[in-house]
C-alpha cells in the first residue's frame, strides 16, 4: 500500500505547527463505545493523536506507545483509508446507531482545514446511513460543515470552552484556540439550526462566574454540561497528570471553589447536565 501511494506521500505535508503528521492505513473506524462514552453505540476518531495538546487529555493515555505518551500534542496520525472502511458499512447502515466524534481526538484540529477528512465521512453518514451524531471539538474550522450538520436528522455539536479566562486557557490549553472564537464559532452553528451543547468538561478556574454564566445563556445556546476536573482517575499518564495537578494547584483551584462556580452556573442555567450522565446520547 504505501508503494503504491509512495509518489503522493511525498506531497503530502508531514508537520502541522509543532506537531509531526503520518499517514497510517487503519484496520477499523468505528469502535464500539466503552467507559466515559458507553451509552453510545460507537465512537469514531478521524485521527490519532492531537495537536491541540491540553495538558489534561485523557486521551494520551490511549497512545500506543511511551513516546507518543510522552510528546502528546506534538504527533498526529491520519487515518488515509478512514472514508473505505466507513464505506464498507453501507451493506449494513448505521440508521438510529449513536456516534460519538471524537473521543481520543479533535476531529476540527488544524490539519482538518486542508485534508477535510472529517467532512468526508460526514458526507458519507449524512448520504448512507443518518446515525444519531454527537460531534465533539475546540475548534471553530467546524462552522465550515454546517452545511452537511444540516443533512443530519439527528445531530448535537458540541463545543468545549473550559474557562472564561485567556490567562488560564494560555496555561492549560496553549495549543487551542481561544475561548471567543470558540464561542463565536457554537453560535453560529446554532444560529444556523442545528442542535448545540458547550460543555465545560473540565471545568477551569474563571475570572468572574456571573458574567461566564451569563455569556453563556447570551449565546442562545440551551444546552450545557459540566464536569470537574478529575485528579483522582486512573486513566491519566502519570505525565499528563502530575503537570496538569501541579498547574492546579498554582492556581489554587480546589473543589470548593469549582462547586462555587457550579453552583453560580446551575442558578443561571438550571437544566445544565453535570458529568457524564450530561453526556448521553440524543
Ligand atoms: S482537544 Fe481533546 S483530544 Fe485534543 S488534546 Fe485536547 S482534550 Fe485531548
Amino acid at each position: 500500500m504505501t508503494d503504491l501511494f509512495s509518489n503522493i506521500e511525498d506531497d503530502r505535508r508531514t508537520s502541522v505547527g509543532k506537531s509531526e503528521v503520518e499517514y497510517k492505513i487503519a484496520s477499523s473506524i468505528l469502535t464500539k463505545a466503552s467507559g466515559f462514552m458507553e451509552t453510545y453505540d460507537f465512537t469514531l476518531n478521524p485521527y490519532s493523536g492531537c495537536s491541540f495538546g491540553c495538558t489534561y487529555c485523557y486521551a494520551a493515555f490511549f497512545s500506543r506507545t511511551e513516546e507518543q505518551r510522552k510528546n502528546w500534542g506534538y504527533w498526529i496520525q491520519v487515518k488515509e483509508n478512514a472514508l473505505q472502511l466507513l464505506m464498507k458499512f453501507r451493506k449494513k447502515p448505521l440508521h438510529d446507531k449513536t456516534i460519538y466524534m471524537s473521543s481520543v481526538t479533535d476531529p476540527y484540529q488544524p490539519i482538518e482545514r486542508e485534508l477535510k477528512l472529517t467532512r468526508s465521512l460526514l458526507r458519507e453518514l449524512a448520504d448512507f446511513h443518518q446515525p444519531r451524531l454527537v460531534i465533539q471539538t475546540r475548534s471553530p474550522i467546524v462552522t465550515r460543515d454546517i452545511d452537511l450538520f444540516k443533512q443530519f436528522k439527528v445531530i448535537q455539536v458540541n463545543m468545549t470552552i473550559t474557562t472564561d479566562s485567556e490567562n488560564v486557557r494560555k496555561v492549560f490549553e496553549p495549543l487551542c484556540p481561544s475561548n471567543a472564537s470558540r464561542m463565536k464559532a457554537i453560535k453560529e452553528v446554532n444560529d444556523a439550526g442545528v442542535n448545540t451543547c458547550i460543555t465545560m468538561t473540565p471545568l477551569l478556574p474563571i475570572e468572574d462566574a456571573e458574567s461566564f454564566a451569563i455569556n453563556l445563556k447570551e449565546t442562545g445556546i440551551k444546552k450545557f454540561i459540566v464536569q470537574p476536573f478529575h485528579s483522582d482517575r486512573g486513566k491519566f499518564i502519570a505525565g499528563t497528570r502530575d503537570s496538569a495537578m501541579k498547574l492546579i494547584k498554582d492556581m489554587n483551584w480546589t473543589n470548593e471553589k469549582y462547586k462555587e462556580v457550579e453552583s453560580i452556573l446551575i442558578k443561571h442555567i438550571p437544566e445544565i447536565g453535570i458529568g457524564k450522565e450530561g453526556f448521553k446520547p440524543i
